[in-house]
Protein backbone atom coordinates (compact mmCIF):
# COMPACT_ATOMS: atom_id res chain seq x y z
CA UNK A 1 0.00 0.00 0.00
CA UNK A 2 1.37 3.39 -0.91
CA UNK A 3 1.07 6.44 0.23
CA UNK A 4 1.37 9.81 -1.16
CA UNK A 5 2.72 13.17 1.51
CA UNK A 6 3.45 16.36 0.56
CA UNK A 7 4.56 19.38 2.53
CA UNK A 8 4.73 22.78 1.49
CA UNK A 9 6.81 25.85 2.08
CA UNK A 10 5.94 26.86 5.34
CA UNK A 11 5.75 23.12 7.10
CA UNK A 12 9.31 23.26 6.25
CA UNK A 13 10.24 26.85 6.87
CA UNK A 14 12.32 26.42 9.53
CA UNK A 15 14.39 23.43 12.04
CA UNK A 16 11.23 23.13 14.13
CA UNK A 17 9.03 22.75 11.05
CA UNK A 18 11.22 20.09 9.60
CA UNK A 19 11.43 18.14 13.02
CA UNK A 20 7.82 18.49 13.04
CA UNK A 21 7.99 16.52 9.50
CA UNK A 22 10.01 13.93 10.86
CA UNK A 23 7.82 13.55 14.15
CA UNK A 24 4.78 12.83 11.43
CA UNK A 25 6.76 11.00 8.75
CA UNK A 26 8.11 8.25 11.72
CA UNK A 27 5.06 8.74 14.32
CA UNK A 28 2.57 6.68 11.28
CA UNK A 29 4.72 4.10 10.10
CA UNK A 30 3.86 3.56 6.45
CA UNK A 31 4.40 0.62 4.12
CA UNK A 32 5.33 2.41 1.47
CA UNK A 33 5.53 6.30 1.18
CA UNK A 34 6.75 8.83 -1.15
CA UNK A 35 7.45 12.05 -0.10
CA UNK A 36 7.20 15.95 -1.93
CA UNK A 37 8.78 18.72 -0.53
CA UNK A 38 8.43 22.33 -2.06
CA UNK A 39 11.38 24.82 -1.52
CA UNK A 40 11.55 26.01 2.01
CA UNK A 41 8.76 29.15 3.60
CA UNK A 42 9.12 32.27 0.55
CA UNK A 43 12.53 30.75 -1.05
CA UNK A 44 10.62 30.36 -4.21
CA UNK A 45 9.75 34.14 -4.09
CA UNK A 46 13.14 34.79 -3.09
CA UNK A 47 14.47 32.79 -6.13
CA UNK A 48 12.12 34.67 -8.46
CA UNK A 49 13.74 37.92 -7.25
CA UNK A 50 17.39 36.74 -8.24
CA UNK A 51 15.69 36.34 -11.28
CA UNK A 52 14.39 38.99 -12.17
CA UNK A 53 17.84 41.39 -10.85
CA UNK A 54 19.66 38.78 -13.14
CA UNK A 55 17.40 39.02 -15.67
CA UNK A 56 17.02 43.15 -15.32
CA UNK A 57 20.76 42.95 -14.85
CA UNK A 58 20.20 44.60 -11.96
CA UNK A 59 23.25 45.32 -9.58
CA UNK A 60 21.86 43.42 -6.33
CA UNK A 61 22.02 40.03 -7.80
CA UNK A 62 24.35 38.20 -5.70
CA UNK A 63 23.56 39.93 -2.83
CA UNK A 64 19.99 38.26 -3.35
CA UNK A 65 21.16 34.83 -3.52
CA UNK A 66 23.52 35.60 -0.91
CA UNK A 67 20.13 36.05 1.69
CA UNK A 68 18.85 32.40 0.37
CA UNK A 69 21.81 30.63 0.62
CA UNK A 70 21.92 32.32 4.39
CA UNK A 71 18.83 31.10 5.21
CA UNK A 72 19.42 27.49 4.13
CA UNK A 73 23.07 27.32 5.56
CA UNK A 74 21.36 28.60 9.28
CA UNK A 75 18.73 25.76 9.16
CA UNK A 76 21.53 23.31 8.48
CA UNK A 77 23.74 24.25 10.90
CA UNK A 78 20.75 24.11 13.72
CA UNK A 79 20.00 20.57 12.47
CA UNK A 80 23.53 18.93 11.69
CA UNK A 81 25.93 19.85 14.70
CA UNK A 82 28.51 17.70 12.58
CA UNK A 83 30.22 20.27 9.99
CA UNK A 84 31.39 16.83 8.69
CA UNK A 85 28.02 16.48 7.49
CA UNK A 86 27.92 15.61 3.93
CA UNK A 87 24.49 17.62 3.69
CA UNK A 88 26.62 20.88 3.82
CA UNK A 89 28.60 20.09 0.59
CA UNK A 90 25.73 18.62 -1.21
CA UNK A 91 23.78 22.03 -0.66
CA UNK A 92 27.01 24.30 -1.47
CA UNK A 93 26.94 22.22 -5.01
CA UNK A 94 23.42 22.45 -5.40
CA UNK A 95 23.62 26.29 -5.34
CA UNK A 96 26.43 26.54 -7.68
CA UNK A 97 24.40 25.25 -9.94
CA UNK A 98 22.37 29.24 -10.05
CA UNK A 99 26.19 30.50 -9.27
CA UNK A 100 27.44 28.89 -12.97
CA UNK A 101 24.15 30.62 -14.52
CA UNK A 102 24.69 33.84 -13.25
CA UNK A 103 27.97 33.72 -14.39
CA UNK A 104 27.05 34.36 -18.38
CA UNK A 105 25.10 37.08 -19.30
CA UNK A 106 20.88 36.89 -19.24
CA UNK A 107 20.74 35.52 -22.86
CA UNK A 108 18.31 32.65 -23.01
CA UNK A 109 14.63 33.51 -22.66
CA UNK A 110 13.10 34.64 -18.69
CA UNK A 111 10.68 31.67 -18.90
CA UNK A 112 13.93 28.81 -19.38
CA UNK A 113 16.31 31.05 -16.93
CA UNK A 114 12.96 31.12 -14.44
CA UNK A 115 12.96 27.12 -14.60
CA UNK A 116 16.91 26.78 -13.89
CA UNK A 117 16.97 29.07 -11.04
CA UNK A 118 13.77 29.01 -9.32
CA UNK A 119 13.86 25.08 -9.21
CA UNK A 120 17.23 24.85 -7.07
CA UNK A 121 14.59 25.77 -3.85
CA UNK A 122 13.07 22.83 -4.20
CA UNK A 123 16.34 20.68 -4.75
CA UNK A 124 17.97 22.25 -1.69
CA UNK A 125 15.14 21.70 0.33
CA UNK A 126 14.52 18.07 -0.48
CA UNK A 127 17.87 17.35 -0.10
CA UNK A 128 18.15 18.80 3.55
CA UNK A 129 15.03 16.69 4.44
CA UNK A 130 16.01 13.99 2.94
CA UNK A 131 19.58 13.88 4.21
CA UNK A 132 18.13 15.00 7.91
CA UNK A 133 15.32 11.88 7.75
CA UNK A 134 18.37 9.82 7.33
CA UNK A 135 20.01 11.20 10.21
CA UNK A 136 17.36 10.51 12.38
CA UNK A 137 16.81 6.65 11.83
CA UNK A 138 14.36 7.36 8.82
CA UNK A 139 15.69 5.43 5.86
CA UNK A 140 14.77 7.02 2.53
CA UNK A 141 16.15 8.11 -0.92
CA UNK A 142 16.37 11.07 -2.82
CA UNK A 143 14.96 10.64 -5.80
CA UNK A 144 15.37 13.83 -8.93
CA UNK A 145 11.85 14.48 -9.84
CA UNK A 146 12.90 15.67 -12.91
CA UNK A 147 14.08 12.15 -14.04
CA UNK A 148 10.49 10.92 -13.40
CA UNK A 149 7.82 14.16 -14.34
CA UNK A 150 8.72 14.07 -18.01
CA UNK A 151 7.33 17.64 -19.50
CA UNK A 152 7.12 19.33 -22.94
CA UNK A 153 9.44 22.48 -22.91
CA UNK A 154 6.67 24.62 -22.18
CA UNK A 155 9.14 26.66 -19.56
CA UNK A 156 7.29 27.82 -16.26
CA UNK A 157 4.50 25.45 -16.98
CA UNK A 158 5.51 22.78 -18.17
CA UNK A 159 3.28 20.05 -19.63
CA UNK A 160 3.61 16.35 -17.93
CA UNK A 161 3.44 13.72 -20.65
CA UNK A 162 1.59 11.24 -19.00
CA UNK A 163 2.71 8.13 -20.97
CA UNK A 164 6.27 8.86 -20.71
CA UNK A 165 6.26 9.64 -17.03
CA UNK A 166 3.91 6.91 -15.99
CA UNK A 167 6.09 4.48 -17.54
CA UNK A 168 9.38 5.95 -15.79
CA UNK A 169 7.82 6.03 -12.05
CA UNK A 170 5.88 2.30 -12.39
CA UNK A 171 9.00 0.86 -13.65
CA UNK A 172 11.93 2.56 -11.48
CA UNK A 173 10.11 4.02 -8.60
CA UNK A 174 7.76 0.92 -7.43
CA UNK A 175 10.90 -0.83 -6.94
CA UNK A 176 12.62 1.27 -4.74
CA UNK A 177 9.29 1.96 -2.64
CA UNK A 178 9.63 -1.66 -1.73
CA UNK A 179 13.17 -1.15 0.56
CA UNK A 180 12.63 2.84 1.93
CA UNK A 181 11.31 5.69 1.27
CA UNK A 182 11.37 8.49 -1.16
CA UNK A 183 11.87 12.41 -0.57
CA UNK A 184 11.48 14.15 -3.97
CA UNK A 185 10.80 17.50 -5.28
CA UNK A 186 7.40 19.14 -6.03
CA UNK A 187 7.20 22.24 -8.39
CA UNK A 188 9.69 20.91 -10.70
CA UNK A 189 9.94 18.43 -13.76
CA UNK A 190 12.26 17.63 -16.64
CA UNK A 191 12.47 17.55 -20.60
CA UNK A 192 13.56 14.78 -22.78
CA UNK A 193 16.84 16.79 -23.57
CA UNK A 194 17.24 16.85 -19.73
CA UNK A 195 16.45 20.51 -19.08
CA UNK A 196 14.35 21.24 -15.96
CA UNK A 197 11.17 22.56 -16.02
CA UNK A 198 8.10 23.70 -13.56
CA UNK A 199 4.66 23.43 -13.61
CA UNK A 200 3.06 26.25 -12.51
CA UNK A 201 3.26 27.99 -9.01
CA UNK A 202 1.77 26.29 -5.96
CA UNK A 203 2.23 23.50 -8.46
CA UNK A 204 3.57 20.93 -5.85
CA UNK A 205 0.67 19.36 -4.65
CA UNK A 206 0.40 18.26 -8.43
CA UNK A 207 3.24 16.97 -8.26
CA UNK A 208 2.29 14.72 -5.33
CA UNK A 209 -1.12 13.77 -7.53
CA UNK A 210 0.95 12.56 -10.62
CA UNK A 211 3.00 10.67 -7.97
CA UNK A 212 0.24 9.28 -6.48
CA UNK A 213 -1.21 8.86 -9.70
CA UNK A 214 1.38 6.57 -11.55
CA UNK A 215 2.17 4.37 -8.13
CA UNK A 216 -1.72 3.62 -8.09
CA UNK A 217 -1.46 5.32 -4.23
CA UNK A 218 -3.72 5.06 -1.21
CA UNK A 219 -4.33 8.04 -0.88
CA UNK A 220 -2.33 12.12 -0.62
CA UNK A 221 -1.75 13.51 2.23
CA UNK A 222 -1.22 17.45 2.06
CA UNK A 223 0.04 18.72 5.14
CA UNK A 224 -0.31 22.39 5.71
CA UNK A 225 -0.66 25.53 8.31
CA UNK A 226 -4.37 25.23 8.05
CA UNK A 227 -6.87 22.73 9.91
CA UNK A 228 -7.76 21.71 6.36
CA UNK A 229 -10.20 22.92 4.09
CA UNK A 230 -11.66 25.85 5.05
CA UNK A 231 -14.60 28.31 3.68
CA UNK A 232 -13.09 31.00 3.61
CA UNK A 233 -9.80 32.65 3.80
CA UNK A 234 -8.55 32.44 7.84
CA UNK A 235 -6.17 35.62 7.49
CA UNK A 236 -8.96 37.41 5.77
CA UNK A 237 -12.00 36.56 8.13
CA UNK A 238 -12.64 34.69 11.38
CA UNK A 239 -15.10 32.52 11.90
CA UNK A 240 -14.35 30.41 8.81
CA UNK A 241 -15.22 26.67 9.03
CA UNK A 242 -13.71 23.81 8.17
CA UNK A 243 -15.12 21.23 5.43
CA UNK A 244 -14.90 17.49 6.97
CA UNK A 245 -15.82 16.02 3.16
CA UNK A 246 -15.88 17.51 -0.15
CA UNK A 247 -16.23 15.89 -3.17
CA UNK A 248 -13.88 16.04 -6.26
CA UNK A 249 -16.28 18.67 -8.29
CA UNK A 250 -16.81 21.01 -5.31
CA UNK A 251 -12.91 20.75 -4.39
CA UNK A 252 -12.30 21.44 -8.57
CA UNK A 253 -14.91 24.49 -8.85
CA UNK A 254 -13.40 26.50 -5.62
CA UNK A 255 -9.67 26.04 -7.02
CA UNK A 256 -10.89 27.03 -10.08
CA UNK A 257 -12.45 30.42 -8.67
CA UNK A 258 -8.76 30.77 -7.35
CA UNK A 259 -9.00 28.78 -4.03
CA UNK A 260 -5.63 28.86 -2.90
CA UNK A 261 -5.34 26.19 -0.59
CA UNK A 262 -4.73 23.37 -3.40
CA UNK A 263 -3.46 23.51 -6.95
CA UNK A 264 -6.27 23.45 -9.60
CA UNK A 265 -4.79 20.79 -11.70
CA UNK A 266 -4.45 18.54 -8.61
CA UNK A 267 -7.67 17.56 -7.97
CA UNK A 268 -8.61 15.94 -11.84
CA UNK A 269 -5.55 13.13 -12.03
CA UNK A 270 -6.85 12.04 -8.03
CA UNK A 271 -10.82 12.06 -9.34
CA UNK A 272 -9.96 9.75 -12.58
CA UNK A 273 -8.06 7.28 -10.59
CA UNK A 274 -10.40 7.71 -7.36
CA UNK A 275 -7.53 8.41 -5.11
CA UNK A 276 -9.01 10.48 -2.26
CA UNK A 277 -7.10 13.62 -1.31
CA UNK A 278 -6.88 14.66 2.69
CA UNK A 279 -5.54 18.29 4.16
CA UNK A 280 -4.22 17.86 6.77
CA UNK A 281 -3.00 20.12 9.96
CA UNK A 282 0.28 19.61 10.24
CA UNK A 283 0.96 20.92 13.88
CA UNK A 284 -1.71 18.52 14.91
CA UNK A 285 -1.53 15.63 13.26
CA UNK A 286 -4.40 13.78 15.13
CA UNK A 287 -6.87 15.75 12.82
CA UNK A 288 -8.85 14.36 11.04
CA UNK A 289 -8.66 17.58 8.46
CA UNK A 290 -10.58 17.42 5.06
CA UNK A 291 -10.85 14.67 3.06
CA UNK A 292 -11.70 15.09 -0.79
CA UNK A 293 -12.88 12.09 -2.52
CA UNK A 294 -15.81 10.84 -4.70
CA UNK A 295 -18.78 11.69 -2.17
CA UNK A 296 -22.70 12.39 -2.62
CA UNK A 297 -22.06 14.64 -0.08
CA UNK A 298 -22.89 18.26 -1.00
CA UNK A 299 -21.09 21.40 0.41
CA UNK A 300 -23.85 24.06 1.08
CA UNK A 301 -21.54 26.35 3.29
CA UNK A 302 -20.88 29.73 1.39
CA UNK A 303 -17.40 29.52 0.14
CA UNK A 304 -15.59 33.12 -0.31
CA UNK A 305 -12.34 33.31 -2.44
CA UNK A 306 -11.26 36.71 -2.92
CA UNK A 307 -8.52 37.31 -5.26
CA UNK A 308 -6.66 40.88 -5.09
CA UNK A 309 -4.22 42.58 -7.55
CA UNK A 310 -6.73 42.32 -10.28
CA UNK A 311 -7.16 44.33 -13.29
CA UNK A 312 -10.00 45.16 -15.45
CA UNK A 313 -9.64 44.90 -18.62
CA UNK A 314 -12.70 46.13 -21.48
CA UNK A 315 -12.58 45.76 -25.44
CA UNK A 316 -15.06 47.62 -27.27
CA UNK A 317 -15.28 47.28 -31.05
CA UNK A 318 -13.74 50.26 -32.59
CA UNK A 319 -16.84 51.31 -34.65
CA UNK A 320 -18.83 50.45 -31.99
CA UNK A 321 -20.48 47.48 -34.09
CA UNK A 322 -22.35 44.36 -31.49
CA UNK A 323 -19.18 42.44 -30.77
CA UNK A 324 -20.01 39.37 -32.71
CA UNK A 325 -18.33 35.66 -32.73
CA UNK A 326 -15.67 36.47 -34.54
CA UNK A 327 -14.68 39.38 -32.35
CA UNK A 328 -14.72 37.04 -29.10
CA UNK A 329 -12.66 34.41 -30.51
CA UNK A 330 -10.03 37.06 -31.85
CA UNK A 331 -9.66 38.50 -27.89
CA UNK A 332 -9.94 34.36 -26.71
CA UNK A 333 -6.88 34.05 -29.19
CA UNK A 334 -4.80 37.20 -28.13
CA UNK A 335 -5.10 35.89 -24.19
CA UNK A 336 -4.04 32.41 -25.24
CA UNK A 337 -1.34 33.45 -27.09
CA UNK A 338 0.06 35.89 -23.63
CA UNK A 339 -0.99 32.97 -21.21
CA UNK A 340 -3.80 35.31 -19.57
CA UNK A 341 -6.89 33.55 -18.10
CA UNK A 342 -9.79 35.53 -17.58
CA UNK A 343 -11.17 34.93 -14.17
CA UNK A 344 -14.70 36.64 -14.94
CA UNK A 345 -16.70 37.71 -18.26
CA UNK A 346 -19.14 39.40 -19.42
CA UNK A 347 -20.06 40.29 -23.18
CA UNK A 348 -22.79 43.41 -23.66
CA UNK A 349 -23.52 45.15 -26.82
CA UNK A 350 -20.31 46.47 -28.14
CA UNK A 351 -17.81 44.98 -25.46
CA UNK A 352 -16.48 42.38 -23.70
CA UNK A 353 -15.14 42.96 -20.27
CA UNK A 354 -13.57 40.71 -18.12
CA UNK A 355 -10.91 40.41 -15.04
CA UNK A 356 -6.95 39.65 -15.23
CA UNK A 357 -4.02 38.74 -12.47
CA UNK A 358 -2.10 41.57 -12.41
CA UNK A 359 1.07 40.39 -14.34
CA UNK A 360 3.45 43.02 -15.13
CA UNK A 361 5.32 40.53 -17.58
CA UNK A 362 2.10 39.59 -19.64
CA UNK A 363 0.29 43.08 -19.54
CA UNK A 364 1.88 45.22 -22.03
CA UNK A 365 1.87 42.64 -25.16
CA UNK A 366 -1.37 41.60 -24.04
CA UNK A 367 -2.34 44.76 -24.40
CA UNK A 368 -0.53 45.69 -27.79
CA UNK A 369 -2.02 42.61 -29.34
CA UNK A 370 -6.31 43.93 -28.28
CA UNK A 371 -5.85 47.30 -29.37
CA UNK A 372 -4.46 46.02 -33.50
CA UNK A 373 -8.37 45.12 -33.02
CA UNK A 374 -10.30 47.38 -30.33
CA UNK A 375 -10.51 49.89 -27.85
CA UNK A 376 -9.23 48.71 -24.72
CA UNK A 377 -9.67 50.35 -21.58
CA UNK A 378 -8.46 48.74 -18.55
CA UNK A 379 -8.94 49.44 -14.36
CA UNK A 380 -5.90 48.06 -11.65
CA UNK A 381 -5.74 46.91 -8.26
CA UNK A 382 -9.26 45.61 -7.79
CA UNK A 383 -10.84 42.65 -5.59
CA UNK A 384 -12.39 39.68 -7.41
CA UNK A 385 -14.83 38.40 -4.74
CA UNK A 386 -16.09 34.84 -5.25
CA UNK A 387 -18.93 33.11 -3.24
CA UNK A 388 -19.61 29.35 -4.22
CA UNK A 389 -23.31 28.08 -2.84
CA UNK A 390 -23.70 32.14 -2.11
CA UNK A 391 -26.41 34.22 0.14
CA UNK A 392 -27.51 37.28 -0.81
CA UNK A 393 -27.60 38.94 2.92
CA UNK A 394 -24.11 37.41 3.09
CA UNK A 395 -22.29 39.06 -0.33
CA UNK A 396 -24.26 42.47 0.55
CA UNK A 397 -22.63 42.42 3.87
CA UNK A 398 -19.30 41.99 1.69
CA UNK A 399 -19.72 44.24 -0.35
CA UNK A 400 -21.16 47.39 2.01
CA UNK A 401 -20.16 50.69 0.62
CA UNK A 402 -17.80 49.50 -1.58
CA UNK A 403 -17.64 50.61 -5.53
CA UNK A 404 -19.04 47.57 -7.85
CA UNK A 405 -17.36 47.61 -11.06
CA UNK A 406 -18.80 44.15 -12.13
CA UNK A 407 -21.28 41.64 -10.91
CA UNK A 408 -22.02 38.26 -12.32
CA UNK A 409 -24.59 35.83 -10.33
CA UNK A 410 -25.47 32.34 -11.43
CA UNK A 411 -27.39 29.84 -9.93
CA UNK A 412 -24.98 28.54 -7.58
CA UNK A 413 -21.82 31.04 -7.75
CA UNK A 414 -22.02 34.87 -7.03
CA UNK A 415 -18.84 37.30 -8.52
CA UNK A 416 -18.09 40.85 -8.02
CA UNK A 417 -15.46 42.57 -9.04
CA UNK A 418 -14.43 45.81 -6.24
CA UNK A 419 -12.71 48.86 -5.91
CA UNK A 420 -10.04 47.65 -3.29
CA UNK A 421 -10.24 49.63 0.00
CA UNK A 422 -6.99 52.17 0.44
N1 LIG B 1 7.61 26.34 -4.21
C1 LIG B 1 6.66 26.56 -5.24
C2 LIG B 1 5.85 27.81 -4.98
O1 LIG B 1 5.99 28.41 -3.93
C3 LIG B 1 5.76 25.40 -5.47
C4 LIG B 1 4.90 25.03 -4.29
O2 LIG B 1 5.20 25.42 -3.17
O3 LIG B 1 3.91 24.34 -4.48
O4 LIG B 1 5.08 28.20 -5.82
MG1 LIG C 1 3.92 26.59 -1.37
Amino acid sequence: MTEVYKFGGASVKDADGIKNLVKIVSSIPKDKLLIVISAMGKTTNSLEAVLNAYYDKGTDTQELLNVVKMYHATLIKELFADETHPVYDDIANTFVEIDWILEEEPYDSYEYLYDQIVSVGELVSSKIISHYLNHCGVINQWVDARSYIMTDNTYTRGKVDWDKTSKKISEQLAQVLDSKYIVTQGFIGGTSENFTTTLGREGSDYSAAIFATCLKAESVTVWKDVPGVLNADPKLFSNTKKYDVLSYREAIEMTYYGATVIHPKTIKPLQNNNIPLFVKPFHSPEESGTCIMDTDIVATEPAVIIKNRQILISMTTKDLSFITESHISMIYKNLADSAVKMNMVQVGATSLSGCIDHDERKFPGLISLLEQNFMVKYNDGLLLITMRHFQRDLLAELTKGQTIMLEQNSRNTAQVVLKQKE
